[in-house]
C-alpha cells in the first residue's frame, strides 16, 4: 500500500494560508496592497471586533470583469505576473497570486466589483468555494468583505489576541500604506469610529503629519539623495527627537514597506555620537531603484527584500541621511 499522496487543493490552501494570513492585520495588508495595485485613489477600511468578524476594504481602482472575479480566488491566479522573466522585474506589490486564495480559504467572503466597460458582479464564497454569483449594479472599483476569519481553522483562531491587540496591528498595516502612498486617500474605521484619514494629496509630509502627529512632523528634516542606482527621499527626525524603539522607522523600497535591520543600521550610523543610548531616530524613507536590482520574492509576506547590492543600499541611506 502506498502511503504518499498529494493533498487536495483545499488542504494545500489551508496550509499556504497559514503563511500568508497569520492574523487579521496580514489579511488587511494584502487587501490594501491589492487596492493600491488596482490604481485606487481612495481606499476605505472598516473593521469590527479586531477583524475577526468583519474586514471590509472598498477601493475605486480598476475593478474586475465578471470572468476575472471568479478566478481571482484560485491559488496562483494573478494578473501581475505571466512568466518566469516577470519574476526578475516586479513592479507591483502583489505577484504571487496567493493572498485571495489564502484569505478566502479561511473565511466567508462577499466581493462586489466592476471594471470599466463590463457589468458589475457580486460573489459569495464560503471557505474558498463560490456559493453565489449574481450581476450587481455598483460603481467602478472593488469592495471585498471578509467575515468570520479563521472560522474553519480552530488551531489558528486560538492564537488570536484580544480585539484591541489585533486592531492595533491592523492600524499599523494601514499606517504603512498611508505613509508609502501619500497620493492615495486612506480611511480607517474601527467599530464605526474613524481612526485615520489621509488626504491623498501626494504630499508625504501631510501624510506623516496625519499618521505621526505634530510633535514628530515638526521635528523632521527632508532627505534627498542619490547614490549609484538608488534614490532616497523622505524625512528623518532631528537628533533631539527620538523614540525608545525602532517601531517608528519606516522604510519603503519601490513603495513597498519592508523590514530591514541593515537599513536601520545605515540610518543610525548617520547619527553617530548624536543619539543617547537606547534612543532611535524616526524615519519615513522611500528608496527607489530599478526593479531588476532588488528581489522581493524572499518570503510569502513580502516584507523582506534582497538588494543586488546590499552595500549600495546601506551607503545610499547612510549618505543621504548624513547630508540632511
Ligand atoms: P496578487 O496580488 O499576488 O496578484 P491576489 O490573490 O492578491 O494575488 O489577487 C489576485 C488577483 O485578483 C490580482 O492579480 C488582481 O488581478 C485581482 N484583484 C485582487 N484585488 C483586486 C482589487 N481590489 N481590484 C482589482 N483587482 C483585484
Ligand atoms: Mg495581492
Amino acid at each position: 500500500m502506498p502511503v504518499i499522496h498529494v493533498l487536495s487543493p483545499h488542504v494545500a490552501d489551508l496550509i499556504a494560508a497559514g503563511e500568508v494570513v497569520e492574523r487579521p492585520a496580514s489579511a488587511v495588508k494584502e487587501l490594501l496592497e491589492n487596492a493600491v495595485d488596482a490604481g485606487a485613489r481612495t481606499v476605505v477600511l472598516e473593521l469590527r471586533a479586531g477583524g475577526r468578524d468583519y474586514i471590509r476594504v472598498t477601493d475605486d481602482g480598476v475593478g474586475m470583469a465578471p470572468e476575472d472575479a471568479g478566478v481571482c480566488f484560485l491559488r496562483h491566479a494573478t494578473s501581475k505576473l505571466s512568466d518566469e522573466r516577470g519574476l526578475e522585474a516586479i513592479g507591483t506589490l502583489g505577484f504571487r497570486g496567493e493572498a485571495l486564495a489564502a484569505i478566502s480559504a479561511v473565511s466567508r467572503i462577499d466581493l462586489l466589483t466592476k471594471a470599466e466597460d463590463s457589468p458589475g458582479v457580486s460573489l459569495h464564497l464560503d471557505a474558498g468555494q463560490i456559493t453565489q454569483e449574481a450581476p450587481a449594479g455598483c460603481p467602478e472599483g472593488t469592495t471585498i468583505l471578509v467575515r468570520d476569519l479563521f472560522y474553519n481553522t480552530p488551531a489558528r483562531m486560538k492564537f488570536m489576541k484580544s480585539d484591541q491587540a489585533e486592531a492595533s496591528a491592523v492600524f499599523l498595516a494601514v499606517q504603512q500604506q498611508a505613509l508609502a502612498h501619500p497620493e492615495i486617500a486612506f480611511r480607517f474605521l474601527k467599530d464605526g469610529a474613524e481612526q485615520l484619514s489621509t488626504a491623498g494629496s501626494g504630499d508625504r509630509m501631510a501624510a506623516i503629519y496625519t499618521v505621526f502627529g505634530r510633535e514628530i512632523a515638526n521635528n523632521m528634516i527632508e532627505v534627498k539623495g542619490s547614490w549609484e542606482q538608488f534614490t532616497v527621499r523622505g524625512f528623518v527626525t532631528k537628533p533631539t527627537c527620538t523614540r525608545g524603539n525602532r517601531s517608528y522607522q519606516y522604510f519603503f523600497v519601490n513603495s513597498r514597506f519592508i523590514k530591514s535591520r541593515m537599513l536601520s543600521a545605515a540610518l543610525e550610523e548617520a547619527y553617530k555620537n548624536q543619539l543617547m543610548v537606547g534612543r532611535f531616530p524616526v524615519c519615513v524613507l522611500e528608496i527607489d531603484l530599478p526593479v531588476q536590482a532588488v528581489d522581493v520574492n524572499v518570503h510569502p509576506a513580502k516584507t523582506e527584500v534582497k538588494f543586488l547590492s546590499e552595500r549600495g543600499a546601506f551607503d545610499a541611506v547612510h549618505y543621504a541621511v548624513l547630508s540632511a
